[in-house]
């Protein structure tokens, strides 16, 4: 078994890595419909901070009544129906991403400088299915660096967001035999709340529809406006390796 890291820096990806314009919300509606027969009423569902499975649910609770009873009635049927059309979604549409994806601040430079310390691992704690997730990170040129893609927590399953942490712990307890201290980043009040009840540390980055504001008030440990300074997670991340009374795996 390879040595433990002592941190694992744990990324959401849209809004906290990248942005990725409108192919991923795209995406998601052509597999509602595909599932469905009717269009995705997708003015009436917020995605931030949610998992792709939880984005079906809220757009299949969004139908009139009479359509969507018969998607409720097919239970986490309907779930793994279309999680299977976003994951078959992205093989088509990949290639749309690269026109329109770009990191945002800081970021490229925060994953490398993260990297040089051989202390630290990192994956991703994103709502993206894993297709989806490897589509954009390989579409601003991160899918084959430090962030590793065969950790990590993906929103192909029931469950809310918590689902998402608990299954990267669950991943770095599988190859690791034990948890390093995880350090969820996310953009959203939502990937706080999950950080938390996982048991993980969370840094808020405001470079999504939430504000420094939001972040705080959901109670994260430490909030940036962005990441354009690597040295302030970095510092972060540092105090976290170095933190003897950090509780591994809570
Ligand atoms: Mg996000």
């Amino acid at each position: 078994m390879s040595p433990t890291p002592r941190v694992a820096v744990c990324w959401d990806i849209d809004g906290t890595l990248l942005w990725g314009g409108t192919v991923g919300r795209d995406v998601l509606c052509d597999a509602f419909t595909t599932v469905t027969g009717h269009r995705a009423p997708i003015e009436a569902v917020a995605m931030g901070g949610r998992t792709d499975w939880l984005i079906g649910e809220a757009l299949r609770d969004a139908l009139p009544a009479h359509h969507a009873a018969p998607f409720v009635a097919r239970g986490d049927d309907f779930g793994h129906a279309v999680i299977a059309a976003v994951t078959d979604g992205w093989g088509r549409r990949a290639g749309e991403l690269a026109a329109v994806a770009r990191t945002l601040p800081g970021v490229p430079e925060t994953v490398a400088a993260l990297a040089a310390d051989p202390a630290v691992i990192q994956t991703l704690t994103t709502g993206n299915v894993r297709v989806g997730a490897r589509a954009k990170l390989g579409a601003v040129g991160l899918a084959d660096g430090p962030i590793d893609l065969g950790l990590g927590g993906y929103g192909e399953g029931p469950g809310q967001r918590v689902r998402v942490v608990e299954q990267a712990r669950d991943a770095l307890a599988a190859r690791y035999g034990e948890v390093p201290v995880m350090v969820v980043v996310g953009d959203t009040p939502l990937d706080v709340e999950a950080a938390h009840r996982a048991g993980a540390l969370a840094v808020g980055v405001a470079t999504g529809r939430s504000s420094v504001g939001d972040l705080h008030a959901a109670g994260a440990e430490h909030v940036f406006d962005d990441l354009a300074d690597p040295g302030r997670l970095v510092a972060v991340v540092r105090s976290a390796r170095e933190d003897r009374h950090a509780e591994p795996g809570r």
